[in-house]
């Protein structure tokens, strides 16, 4: 647990993001059942699971990159996705939708850089263009968060002429600079090279330390374990166990969680 993040008895914690009862089908194919889920505020939930359990899909549905069948997900306090007027529920209109999804960076395996725009210009893009900040200010931020993610020198080049481990930096950069909530991450070093894979890590780590609240699909134990401060086993769709990191890596209760911690580590 993160000498920052307060105890789980402390009335300060409260959940920034409520997944209830959420439910996801692909055709015939039921990926999330019955998904209920806290996120607090400011602490850093890291999703573990075999492939095909529904890690990516339930942060699709927080993102609304995928809409639910079933349940509910509130982002801070707000129903993601649908108006609620009195016992009706009504669907969101796209705007509002936008509006939504502004506040929820997301951080994916493959890093999606625009491959004809520079570093910062790819910073820059969605505060300009999606929220209208001055191009001068939008600079100035975007060179604070290449600074912060390590790569100030590194603003003028383009996606190509950057390894993989400072393109998904440039990413994470990119998604903080429309100051999200809540931060969203899709195996961010699945698709680095094993040296590569600290940079990353690194930087997810300080982020967590200024409190952001991050919610992580990662199969890297070693992170789950020292910046995670709730560890939450999936499989097959259903949320297997989740608890304090120490206890669900190393003492879970779970027969499948315990195979897949090993098959892992
Ligand atoms: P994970 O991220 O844990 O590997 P996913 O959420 O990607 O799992 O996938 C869960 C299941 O949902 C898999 O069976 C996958 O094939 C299916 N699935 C995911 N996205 C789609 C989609 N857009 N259309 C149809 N099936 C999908
Ligand atoms: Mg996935």
């Amino acid at each position: 647990m993160r000498e920052s993040s307060p105890s789980p008895t402390q009335q300060s914690v409260k959940p920034l993001v409520r997944i209830e009862n959420v439910r996801k089908s692909f055709g015939k194919n039921e990926v999330l059942k019955d998904i209920t889920l806290d996120v607090n505020a400011g602490e850093v939930t890291c999703l573990l699971g075999p492939s095909g359990s529904g890690k990516s899909t339930l942060l699709r549905c927080i993102n609304h990159l995928e809409s639910i069948d079933g349940g509910r997900i509130y982002v801070d306090e707000d129903l993601i996705g649908y108006r609620q007027q009195g016992e009706k529920i009504y669907e969101m209109h796209p705007k509002e939708i936008a509006r939504q999804r502004r506040n929820i960076g997301m951080v994916f395996q493959k890093f999606n850089l625009f491959p004809h725009k520079t570093a910062i210009e790819n910073i820059t893009e969605a505060p300009t263009g999606v929220k209208g900040l001055p191009k001068a200010d939008a600079l100035r931020r975007a060179m604070e968060l290449l600074d912060r993610v390590g790569l100030a020198d590194w603003a003028g080049h383009y996606p190509a002429q950057l390894s993989g481990g400072q393109q998904q930096r440039v990413a994470i950069a990119r998604a903080l600079a429309m100051d999200p909530k809540l931060m969203l991450f899709d195996e961010p070093t699945s698709a680095l090279d094993p040296e590569l894979v600290g940079d990353v890590l690194d930087v997810m780590r300080s982020l967590a330390s200024q409190g952001m609240t991050m919610i992580v699909v990662t199969h890297e134990i070693g992170f789950a374990r020292g910046a995670g401060d709730q560890v939450v086993f999936m499989d097959g769709g259903v949320v297997v166990e989740q608890g304090d990191p120490e206890q669900v890596i190393s003492a879970p209760r779970h027969e499948r969680t315990k195979a897949f911690i090993e098959s892992v580590l």
